[in-house]
């Protein structure tokens, strides 16, 4: 639904072609908020649509908070990497920018200009960023994706976890977010009692683990540039990092969804109050 402009619903598959024209012709600066996820293997107690089931329930709540629309346009995302496990379905790096460029360019012909795009998977990265920069060029539309906040006490919490356990996937951040947002898709009791880390990496590689040796910034460079390309070259469980999942602290992850939701809204509403430069205009 969409009367004079406001949306009460947000999702664009669930508007008819008069409520999205509505929202179009009467929102002052009309957003489209578009994310992308994946479908893979998440260890053995997280559902394969992690990825994509937590930009859902993050895009819903950016675009419900600033009257915008709402677009998942692909459940799978880029994961080649995880092949090695059954489950994961992996689009082609061609596919994913095609789709990106494609969504965003229907929606730019019919008058849409300013898209607010976020990524919650690390394989996506290169390519998003990719169609940002091509979905500016080519079809004359602005195109962001905003990060933050990144100061505050729960983003170095997280942040310093991430580098200290490598807890990047499946771990501690990920079972939190999934036990907060959707955790009727979560069986904790799949981690086995006596869990233990099932990486297999090279022991002098393990200790640049550590965030507090003085030549960290290069010694984790060469771990990085030192790593094996898919998930099951290293580890027998497809949980990546150190620490515990079971550890997972659902009221943490609140907490930091909360921040990140508020600062898409701020970034929005702010946005909004810019007109569009003459470059982007028909
Ligand atoms: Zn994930």
């Amino acid at each position: 639904m969409s009367e004079n402009g406001k949306l009460s619903k947000f999702w664009l598959w669930e508007l008819t072609r008069p409520a999205f024209e509505d929202w179009l012709d009467n929102e002052p600066a009309p957003v489209v908020v578009l994310g992308i996820g994946s479908i893979e293997q998440h260890g053995p107690h997280l559902p394969l649509g992690m990825d994509s089931l937590g930009a859902r329930y993050f895009i819903h709540e950016v675009a419900s908070r600033t009257n915008s629309v709402a677009f998942h346009p692909v459940w799978p995302g880029y994961s080649p990497h995880h092949m090695g496990f059954r489950g994961t379905v992996t689009l082609s790096e061609d596919t994913l920018l095609n789709v990106l460029m494609d969504c965003i360019g229907s929606l730019a012909d019919h008058g849409v200009k300013r898209f607010v795009l976020t990524n919650h998977h690390g394989g996506n990265s290169n390519i998003f960023s990719l169609a940002i920069q091509m979905a500016k060029r080519y079809h004359g539309v602005m195109v962001t994706a905003p990060r933050g906040p990144s100061d505050t006490e729960l983003a170095k919490i997280q942040g310093e976890r991430s580098r200290k356990y490598w807890d990047v996937h499946s771990g501690v951040n990920e079972t939190s977010g999934a036990l907060y947002m959707f955790k009727e898709f979560v069986e904790m009791w799949r981690i086995p009692e006596d869990w233990k880390p099932s990486l297999s990496i090279d022991p002098q590689l393990m200790e640049y683990f550590d965030t507090e040796r003085e030549d960290y910034e290069l010694v984790s460079q060469v771990r990085a540039a030192s790593g094996q390309p898919d998930t099951d070259d290293f580890s027998a469980d497809g949980i990546y990092g150190l620490n515990d999942p079971r550890d997972a602290d659902p009221e943490e992850y609140r907490k930091r969804f909360e921040e990140r939701i508020k600062f898409f809204e701020d970034f929005i509403k702010l946005w909004k109050t810019i007109p569009i430069p003459p470059a982007y205009k028909e």
